[in-house]
């Protein structure tokens, strides 16, 4: 029998603020342990929580670039569960009424529809060191917004394209920084399967706490060939929350899923109701830099750019803000992006960098220069990732590596007549008319004169060498 995977994704992602959603402390990653703490995040009695407003607005926006309803009156309720990163054993979410509601993003052409996206805090994190388990309450009372989808997916590679295009939203919308490996982004996948022509839903599993693209594929995949075997043998799955495990690639039960009514959800008395008017909401919009759909249109609409072309610039934001902001300044589009798409992603992905290094005005000079017929496009590629790994400016770049055609017609001829001389063979097959060994001819100079002539200045100068003899 064909079974048909139904996936549904919660995506937690940690809000860029500047202090938590509660309190007044940083919300920093990687500060010493339960250093950003204080009575209202470690839930000691009497304190009392007050609502960051910036965490409401990065929440509104994420809902904004997914085309979400945004509510104008939201509420807060306590989910009730015991663990130890959970200061007061109980976490302030929203079950009845989210931030945002509906909305959904399209991928390869189908649309997968959001259910909501909330706004909640964080909890600790547990660290277990050889006999020992560490509680460290920097992360309790971070804000958090879960973006939980309707069970629209399909797929693992659907999965993976969702979350991808999301975290492109948020990353651009300066809502999260998307850094899956520190787990300011992490997704919970619910799976199961049905028998093709069904339209039943199977019982679900949950997979919790995904922290890589790479394993939201593996996990799924391996979760659906479970269920589908387990069918098969037994005719049934157990509702259940799992965990998946990177090094044996299989996916583990942890415990019975729970549904939300065990969690005795109920009005949290601490915080008012917020109401969001039609104004605060157009503002909110006002504010939101340009999303990445946007720059797309602009890169194949306005640019010319190829669909593949601007994808791979706009795969990680800085090097789509890199790219902009050299166009503002007058480089060329499409020589900009050759630029950025080659050698500048080959030297961010050998030094695995975030950022380009390199000053916007010198790099849209040195295209400029390779414009001119000044450096070669090898000296460029030179110049650009010399200024990358040395941190000098494009001069110095150039100078180092003696980058400036001056173009020495003596030296040319010079190397000409040499390997003229040096395969009379060859010679005297171009002048019984067998064109093609022009180029092996051509090459040999090219190698000897690189960086030092252009190669339309070779091609002439060969030519005219060909014709003297
Ligand atoms: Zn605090």
């Amino acid at each position: 029998m064909n079974y048909i995977p139904v996936i549904g994704l919660e995506i937690h992602a940690e809000l860029m603020t500047k202090t938590k959603v509660f309190c007044g402390c940083a919300n920093t990653f990687g500060s010493e342990r339960n250093s950003n703490c204080c009575p209202v995040c470690l839930g000691m009695p009497g304190a009392l929580p007050v609502l960051n407003r910036r965490a409401v607005e990065l929440t509104i926006s994420a809902g904004l670039l997914c085309g979400c309803r945004i509510s104008h009156l939201t509420l807060w309720d306590r989910k009730n569960y015991f663990y130890p990163d959970l200061t007061k054993a109980y976490q302030i979410s929203q079950l009845y009424a989210p931030l945002c509601l509906g909305g959904g993003l399209e991928i390869n052409g189908r649309f997968i529809r959001l259910n909501r996206i909330h706004l909640e805090e964080d909890a600790g994190k547990l660290i277990h060191e050889r006999n020992v388990s560490i509680l460290d309450y920097n992360r309790a009372g971070v804000p958090l917004i879960e973006i939980v989808t309707e069970p629209d997916i399909r797929s693992a590679d659907e999965a993976v394209a969702f979350v991808e295009r999301m975290r492109r939203n948020l990353v651009y919308g300066d809502i999260c920084d998307g850094k899956m490996e520190q787990g300011s982004l992490r997704v919970d996948a619910n799976i199961s399967v049905m028998p093709e022509g069904s339209d039943v839903y199977g019982t679900r599993a949950e997979i919790k706490n995904i922290n890589s693209f790479r394993f939201i594929k593996r996990a799924i995949e391996f979760e659906i060939k479970r269920q589908i075997g387990a069918l098969e043998n037994n005719g049934r799955v157990t509702q259940e929350t799992r965990r998946y495990d990177a090094a044996s690639d299989e996916t583990f039960s942890m415990r019975s899923k729970e549904d939300a009514h065990d969690y005795r959800y109920f009005p949290d008395p601490d915080i008012l109701p917020l109401f969001m008017s039609d104004e605060d909401i157009t503002g909110i919009k006002g504010k939101l830099p340009e999303p990445p759909h946007s720059r797309f249109l602009r890169y194949t609409d306005a640019y010319g750019l190829s669909v593949k072309d601007a994808e791979t610039i706009l795969s990680e934001r800085f090097m789509s803000d890199f790219f902009d902001a050299a166009v503002k300044i007058g480089a060329d589009p499409k020589a900009a992006s050759n630029a950025v798409r080659g050698e500048l992603l080959r030297c961010v992905r050998e030094a695995g960098s975030d950022e380009i290094p390199v000053s916007v005005s010198d790099f849209t000079k040195a295209l400029a220069l390779a414009a001119k017929n000044e450096i070669t496009q090898e000296g460029l590629k030179t110049a650009l990732s010399y200024m990358f790994f040395n941190h000098v400016d494009l001069e110095t770049a150039v100078k180092a590596n003696n980058l400036l055609i001056s173009e020495d017609f003596e030296l040319i001829g010079a190397v000409i007549t040499e390997i003229l001389a040096a395969s009379p063979d060859i010679v005297s097959k171009y002048k019984d008319g067998n064109s093609k060994v022009f180029s092996y001819l051509f090459g040999q100079c090219m190698k000897r004169l690189k960086g030092k002539a252009l190669p339309a200045t070779i091609n002439a100068e060969l030519i005219k060498g060909l014709n003297e003899i």
